[in-house]
């Protein structure tokens, strides 16, 4: 934090001429607008007798862990639609189920109108409201969840009729399972004459997915995409399941949604479509979102049409960011423009922490120079092997290297490959990880290098000790 001479003579209510005589006393020759550090600062205010707090707003980010989300009272919550996500394998439909569902259900009145693709769409049936994200496949699902983000409330299983379930069929079922969403099978291209449900049915039975004919609980329709055959039924039945799983959200609260898409715009800067999740966001409201924040400008939706409020289970496209967020990200509105920079900034730094700390991760090569500084006088390991007694054998070995001044501390030993579990664990522990006649698995050895954990692989234990050792007269004291 800086402060010019002329804001520091404001704050404490002295003339320039006065401050910038004292910083000529200190050897500073300053001109009005010079900025100051917060020691000179602290250093010519307490000259004149007056204690400095650090200037920028610190007990803002004591106050502040992160956003605090408080559980909404049941009486609050209000029936909200469904959010549905379209799966299935490549070619089985799933696009053009989307646009059949949007072109049956195009009113009169928006036909004329120009639907904007935000990521997201509504339709309407029997005037209840269907929310259906427009990017199809299990990817983008999974992303999303990889995120943490729970955008779906029920899964559209498409399968077409003439071809069964194939590897992404089974892909999607697994994934919407690993969520715990409902699903609802799309029986599709049952307008084709080589279409056969009845083989779709049996191959979803033998995944584990049983279907109400079949004695299951597992709604599923015959349908054409191309035709539109029961495209209606389709859109009931999702109506069904949500009036069962009982959506709710209360609208009486600040947003809290999650970004489905975003791009800079060269017209309108970073924009960003959010699905809202519960609460109501606003025109004005100040917003963070990852490490973005900014303040609603304007807000447009499905129909390219501009919007003042956006309640539970409705996706708008949002201008008025700082920088374009992420897709998988959360919204929150929060009190403030003030409070919304204040989380931003403590993530970023949480962030630059997390990266410093990750570069930071002793390799056996670096210890010297951070034992000479006297940082660390632990050498923790994590010891693998092929076989138990291998482990032991090494673990006992090396505890004997230990010294007065180092200590070799074997925090984890086992049997087998070096896994991401293991590197895990050495990340979080500043350890380094010993393999004896192991090796790292593929995403072990990559988590590894992300990380910065040293993976030494041996296969005699004098190699292991002499490399331990010579590491250890590194991190001596130097003796005078
Ligand atoms: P996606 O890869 O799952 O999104 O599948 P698409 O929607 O792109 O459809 C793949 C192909 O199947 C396209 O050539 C569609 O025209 C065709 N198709 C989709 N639905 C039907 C249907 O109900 N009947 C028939 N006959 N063809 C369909």
């Amino acid at each position: 934090s800086k402060v010019t001479v002329k804001e520091l003579a404001e704050i404490m209510d002295k003339n320039v001429s006065e401050i910038i005589t004292k910083l000529i006393g200190l050897g500073i020759m300053a001109t009005i607008n010079q900025e100051l550090d917060y020691d000179t600062a602290q250093i010519i205010a307490s000259e004149f007798g007056v204690e400095v707090e650090p200037l920028e707003d610190v007990t803002m980010d004591d106050v502040i862990d992160d956003i605090e989300i408080e559980p909404d009272r049941p009486e609050d919550l209000k029936p909200r639609s469904p959010v549905v996500t379209v799966m299935g394998h490549v070619d089985h439909g799933k696009t053009s189920l989307l646009d059949a569902i949007r072109k049956t259900k195009v009113t009169s009145r928006e036909a004329g109108g120009i639907t904007q693709h935000i990521g997201a769409s509504e339709v309407k049936v029997n005037d209840k409201k269907i929310v259906l994200l427009d990017t199809p496949g299990h990817e983008a699902f999974t992303s999303m969840r990889a995120r943490g983000a729970k955008v779906t409330d029920i899964a559209i299983l498409v399968v077409a009729a003439d071809d069964g379930v194939m590897p992404q069929t089974i892909e999607a079922i697994n994934h919407a399972k690993a969520a715990e969403v409902p699903i609802i099978i799309a029986i599709n291209k049952m307008d084709k004459p080589s279409a056969n449900p009845d083989r779709v049915k049996q191959e979803l039975a033998d995944h584990g997915i049983l279907i109400e004919e079949w004695g299951g609980d597992v709604i599923s329709v015959p349908v054409s995409a191309l035709n539109g055959e029961n495209i209606d039924t389709l859109l009931e039945m999702i109506l069904l399941v949500a009036e069962m799983e009982e959506f709710k959200a209360n609208p009486n609260r600040k947003a809290i949604g999650t970004v489905i898409e975003a791009q800079l715009d060269v017209g309108k800067g970073s924009v960003a479509t959010i699905l809202i999740q519960n609460g109501t966001l606003k025109i004005g409201d100040s917003v963070v979102i990852g490490t973005t924040h900014g303040r609603i400008r304007a807000m447009m939706n499905d129909k390219g049409k501009r919007v003042n409020v956006a309640g539970p289970s409705t996706a708008v496209e949002i201008t008025g960011l700082s920088e374009v967020p992420e897709a998988g990200d959360q919204l929150f509105a929060v009190e403030d423009d003030k409070i919304a920079r204040a989380i931003v900034e403590k993530r970023i730094n949480k962030i630059k922490a997390e990266q410093l700390k990750a570069s930071q991760k002793i390799s056996l090569d670096a210890l010297f120079s951070q034992m000479e500084q006297g940082q660390i006088k632990d050498l923790n390991l994590i010891v693998k092997a092929d076989v138990q007694g291998s482990v032991e054998a090494v673990k006992q070995s090396l505890i004997k290297l230990s010294n007065d001044e180092v200590v070799i501390n074997p925090i984890h030993g086992g049997v087998g490959a070096i896994t991401e579990t293991d590197v895990n664990l050495a990340a979080a522990s500043n350890a380094i990880i010993i393999g004896f006649n192991v090796r790292p698995t593929a995403s072990a050895d990559s988590l590894a290098k992300k990380e910065n954990v040293d993976i030494r692989s041996y296969r005699v234990i004098y190699k292991a000790i002499e490399d331990i050792e010579a590491a250890m007269k590194g991190m001596l004291d130097p003796e005078f």
